[in-house]
Formats: structure tokens, sequence, C-alpha cells
């Protein structure tokens, strides 16, 4: 294990800090670093840096902003294969995957900045002007899960800056080695305290919540903290952007060509070992194909590569650590205790990492845990159905509303179905395409508010209206 390695950007410097934990490797279980545990007298420096920057952050063009952002985006590439070694070290998945997550943040940083503030002109006239602006917010704290540390991360701190607000970012306990090095890499080319990046365990997201001086939390993570984020957030009022955990469902239609989908529709689950917020959480297929289907996946399944992430041709694996390795156990722990039927997987392996096998249901009841809850893991069920009112019924019926699929060749009648669905987000013969300039958040439990896009980049902003009545002109 190296010895610190990683620090925090606080107010332009790199601080190693006073306290520190461990992290582990969830392929071997073997810590891989120190992390700083940040103290409550760091956070309240970090705090304190980014509101000392905010004014002339706020007030510098808005073209200055965008290009630190293309710096920053020229950073995240230079140094793609360090940073892409770093995460598959912490959160597990393959390092070309990891690579991937780097590059696209870069690109994510790069559309962003496109972007622009509008202004709403409501009056021009001799007599008065009334314009709506959107200004910044203050100091955001930006909080990220564990599955995409540097995309989710990045996906905050790029519209939170070009606002112009200045951010304190926070990635998991479970994953905070690379955005540490991310600050690390970013510190000469950001005004000192514009950005900021802190780690910590456990204790650290309620007091960074808490805050004072903070103004806006952009959170990502699981539902159930979300709503702590946001009764944390009600004390001073703070904005809050909240993209939380979904169940989503694929709805396949007969028409579909099988044996050319098979491959697509297993990683629209599988990707990052389950672990994604849009994944495929269960599939609806269309009674005359399932038994096609179920065979096609089950044997595409047999073909993938799981194993650590370091390791050349890994395709999928560990998940990342072990209370959610535990979870997903338990999940599979009940299918077995139910009688579900296995297509493939269902048995934890004995090997250390947190591996789980490859995991495919055939046709478990509605109401079983692993269809009613987010696994976010290796195990997916697949679910007959025969007409489309009773499955849009059952896609529905879930507190969660963030990204379905629909698979079929007949668009306009895929189209009928999206138009019924409870969801963010609706696919149609594609999957997981975040594109930075659409808006991306949850219905109902699955968040509240969105990134992304123009709606995305005014979430962190609050309005300024200003109306200037114009001197009338005295006549001599
Ligand atoms: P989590 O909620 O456990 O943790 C997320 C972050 O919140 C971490 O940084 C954690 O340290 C911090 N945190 C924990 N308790 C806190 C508290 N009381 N106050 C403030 N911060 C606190 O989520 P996770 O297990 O890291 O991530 C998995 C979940 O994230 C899944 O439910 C997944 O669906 C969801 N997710 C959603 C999206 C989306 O865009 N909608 C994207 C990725 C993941």
């Amino acid at each position: 294990m190296e010895d610190r390695p990683y620090a925090m950007l606080i107010g332009g410097a790199l601080v190693a800090g006073a306290e520190a934990f461990e992290i582990l490797n969830p392929a071997t279980e073997q810590p891989v670093a120190l992390a700083p545990d940040c103290t409550a007298a760091e956070l309240d420096a970090a705090v304190a840096a980014a509101r000392t920057a905010f004014p002339s952050w706020a007030a510098t063009a808005i073209d200055e902003r965008r290009a630190i952002l293309h710096a920053i985006a020229d950073r995240l590439e230079a140094n793609a294969a360090m940073l892409a070694r770093i995460l598959t070290s912490e959160q597990g998945k393959p390092h070309p995957d990891a690579e991937r997550e780097i590059r696209g943040a870069a690109a994510n940083m790069r559309l962003t900045a496109t972007l622009d503030l509008p202004v709403n002109v409501v009056e021009d006239t001799s007599a008065r002007t009334i314009e709506t602006r959107h200004v910044p917010i203050g100091v955001v704290a930006g909080i990220a899960p564990w599955n995409f540390p540097i995309a989710l991360g990045i996906m905050k701190v790029a519209p939170a800056l070009l606002a112009g607000n200045t951010v304190v970012l926070k990635p998991s306990p479970f994953t905070p080695l690379a955005t540490l090095k991310l600050g690390e890499i970013v510190r000469d080319i950001v005004p000192a305290g514009v950005l900021n990046v802190i780690s910590g365990s456990d204790r650290l997201g309620p007091w960074l919540t808490g805050h004072r001086g903070i103004d806006k939390i952009s959170f990502t993570g699981s539902t159930q903290t979300g709503r702590r984020v946001m009764e944390s957030a009600s004390h001073s009022l703070k904005r809050v952007t909240l993209e939380l955990g979904g169940n989503d469902a694929a709805i396949v239609l007969p028409d579909i060509d099988v044996a050319a989908l098979a491959e697509q529709l297993f990683w629209i689950a599988f990707r990052n070992a389950g672990q994604v917020c849009v994944a495929a959480k269960r599939f609806y297929i269309h009674e005359d194909i399932y038994d096609d289907l179920a065979k096609a996946l089950a044997e595409y399944a047999g073909t993938v590569k799981v194993g650590n992430g370091a390791e050349q041709g890994t395709q999928i694996g560990p998940v990342n650590n072990r209370p959610q390795y535990q979870r997903v156990l338990d999940l599979l722990a009940d299918a077995k205790a139910k009688g579900y039927r296995f297509l493939v997987g269902g048995d934890a392996s004995e090997a250390p990492g947190y591996f789980v096998p490859v995991s495919i249901l055939d046709n478990p009841p509605e109401d079983a845990r692993i269809v009613q809850e987010e696994q976010f893991g290796p195990v997916v069920p697949l679910m007959k159905y025969r007409d489309v009112d009773d499955v849009v019924a059952r896609v529905n019926a879930t507190e969660y509303g963030l990204g379905n699929t629909i698979w079929s060749n007949d668009i306009d009648r895929a189209m009928e179905i999206a138009n019924r669905l409870e969801s963010g987000m609706v696919w149609i013969n594609e999957a997981q395409i975040v594109h930075p300039l659409a808006s991306f958040g949850g219905h109902k439990q699955s968040g509240l508010g969105s990134e992304g896009g123009v709606e995305g980049l005014l979430a962190y902003t609050v309005t300024k209206t200003v109306v200037v009545r114009k001197p009338t002109s005295v006549s001599a």
C-alpha cells in the first residue's frame, strides 16, 4: 500500500488531513491506500475557502469560466490512463470501462461549456425594462456515489462552475481516490477555493449537508439517503437536486430480432456489474419470444468473463463494497429460499473479493423482492407479459421513476408505450444514453430536479428580476 499519496484540495492547497481511513480494492479486499478523513475543522476550511472565492468567481465573464471547464477536460484526458487505474483499484470496474468513464466526463465538461445562461427580457419599452437573470447560488456541495465517482462528480462540477458557483465535492467513502487525484491535477488551473475536494468516512456527508456555509446540495445516491439530505437541507433552506435510485424496466415487444439483440439486452442490465442507476433491473418480455430470449441471454452470460477489473479481458468486475455485496447476496438467498428458478448463477463464490456471479431469474412472481427492489448488482429477473396494459401497469407500479427502455421495430407502438411510462427518461431501442445537453432526472422517488441540459444548469442558479423605470425626458 502506498503511503498517504492522496490529499484533499482545500483553498488551492493540498491537505493531507489530520486523520485517514483505509480504501479497499473490491476485487481482493486488500487495502489500496489511505484517504484523508476530513475533520470538522478541515470541512470548515473547505467551505470558507469556497465562500471566499465565490464573489470573484461569480463576477468572471462566463467565457472565462468556459475556458476553465475546457482546461479541466484537457487534464482529465491527459491523465485518463492514470485515473482509470486508480478508479479500477477502488471501484472494481474493468480498466477499459474506467477509462471510458474518465473520457466521458471530459466530453461532458466540454459540452456543458457550450451552454448559456438565458436572460428573459419581459419588457423593453421607452418607459421601463424588466429582465429576469439567472445568477449563481453560492457554495455548492456535490455529493457522489461509488458507481461512477468521476462521471457523476463532473456532472455536478461542470454546470455548478459554469453558472458561477464555487464547489465542495465529496466522493463516496468507498471510492474517494480518483476524485482526490482529480483535485490534485487541476489545482494549478482552477482559482484557489473555486473547486475543493474533500474525502471522509460516513460522518462527513451529514456534516456537509448540515453546514451553514453551503447554499445548494447536488446529491446522487440512494433514495433513502436522499430523504435524509433533503431533511438536513431544510434547516437553512438549501436548494437541492437529488438524483436517486431506480428500478428501471426493459419492455421487450414480440417483433424484435432475438438473436441480434440478446447481447445488447444483456449489457443494459450487467454493465458495471449492474451498478448503474439506469440499468435494466427487471425485464418484461412478451410471451411469444420469452423462451427464445431467455435462452439467448443465458447462453451469452456463459461467455462473459467476470474477474478483477485490472486483468485483461475482464468484462464484469466485483460489486463495489461489502454492504452492497451482502445486500445482493441477501436478494439471491431470498430468491433461492422462495424456490425461484435461475437460468444462470445464483450461488455466491467462495473466492476473496465481492464477486457475484451473473445471475438471471426465470419468471419470478411480480411481488418477489428481486422484482420490487433495486438490486444494484449483477442479478436480473426476466418476466413474461401478454398485453400492453398489463405491462405498463406493472412497470409503473413502483415508487421509482428513473429511466425505462422499450425494444421494438415498431416505433409508433413503442412510442405509445413510452408516453404512458412514469419515468424521467425513456429510451427506445437504446439504453443509458445520457447526453450532457439533455435533461436527466427521476420522477417520483427517483429524484428531485434534474441534471444536464439547460434545465440542469439553471438548477445551479437563482432568478434575479431587475426592473428599471427609465427617467422620463423633461421637455424644456
Ligand atoms: P448512498 O446514498 O449510500 O451514498 C451516496 C453519497 O451520499 C455518498 O457520498 C455518501 O457518503 C453520502 N451520504 C451517505 N449518507 C449521507 C447523509 N446522511 N448525508 C449526506 N450524505 C450522505 O448511495 P450509494 O450506495 O453510494 O450509491 C448507490 C445508489 O445511488 C443507488 O440507489 C443508485 O440508484 C443511486 N444512483 C442514482 C443515480 C442517478 O443519477 N439517479 C446515479 C448513480 C447512482
